[in-house]
């Protein structure tokens, strides 16, 4: 799962990517309008979450220059305490919820789940021949043994169980599960698909994670 924080203030920002990251979310942070409507625009996120005071351009133009190129990711709009024409104006361009600040940040990933829950990716338990991933508990099993995980393999096996069957190339697989500020020419990947392999395939007869070689990865059932 990936997540646009546009937030000009630094230290809020920091705050909020620090907190989904160590809830296994692969976030992208624009400190502006522009930059974050950049960013919007060119990759494929999960949800947004939109300041409204922003330099260069405030987060409702934003919202609506989206909504108008059709980009329909999930919006939660950031808005300042009794801006009530703010959140009427959010709503009215396209925003699907919004957060007053300050908010503490239980409340914001509540409010993010209940959006993706919404949306595309709901909160239902993945599943792929035996192996299963309940996003909700964030548990995960191969039959019926009990799978643990760290927070990087558990974004990789569930970014896999939403894409069986396709091969995801190193880059893809980065900036799904890392952020868009991740050298993708390192090994890591291929470093934690191992240690991934190891909790899945090792002691199994049948392997699902396959390499397709030069290009990336697969979750499949035959070689
Ligand atoms: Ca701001």
């Amino acid at each position: 799962m990936r997540i646009l924080v546009v937030e000009d203030e630094k230290k809020v920002a920091g705050f909020i990517k620090r907190g989904l990251e160590e809830e296994t979310y692969a976030v992208d942070v624009a400190y502006d309008g522009m930059e974050g409507q950049q960013l919007a625009e060119n990759n494929e996120y999960d949800v947004i979450v939109l300041d409204i005071m922003l330099p260069k351009k405030d987060g409702i133009e934003v919202l609506k220059e989206l909504r108008e190129k059709d980009i329909k990711t999930p919006v939660l709009l950031l808005t300042a305490r009794d801006s009530v024409d703010d959140r009427v104006r959010g709503l009215d361009s396209g925003a699907d919820d919004y957060l007053t600040k300050p908010f503490a940040f239980a409340e914001l990933t509540a409010r993010l789940k209940a959006l993706m829950r919404r949306g595309e990716y709901g909160l239902t338990v993945l599943k792929f021949k035996d192996i299963s991933l309940d996003p909700a508990t964030r548990r995960a099993k191969r039959g019926e043994r009990e799978i643990e995980l760290t927070v990087k393999e558990y974004a990789l096996l569930e970014y896999f169980l939403r894409n069986p069957d396709r091969v995801l190339t190193r880059t893809m697989i980065a900036e799904h599960v890392w952020d868009y500020t991740f050298d993708s020419e390192t090994n890591v990947v291929d470093v934690y698909i191992n240690h991934l392999r190891n909790k899945i395939d090792k002691d199994e007869k049948q392997k699902f994670i396959h390499t397709i070689r030069g290009v990336g990865y697969v979750l499949r059932e035959e070689e």
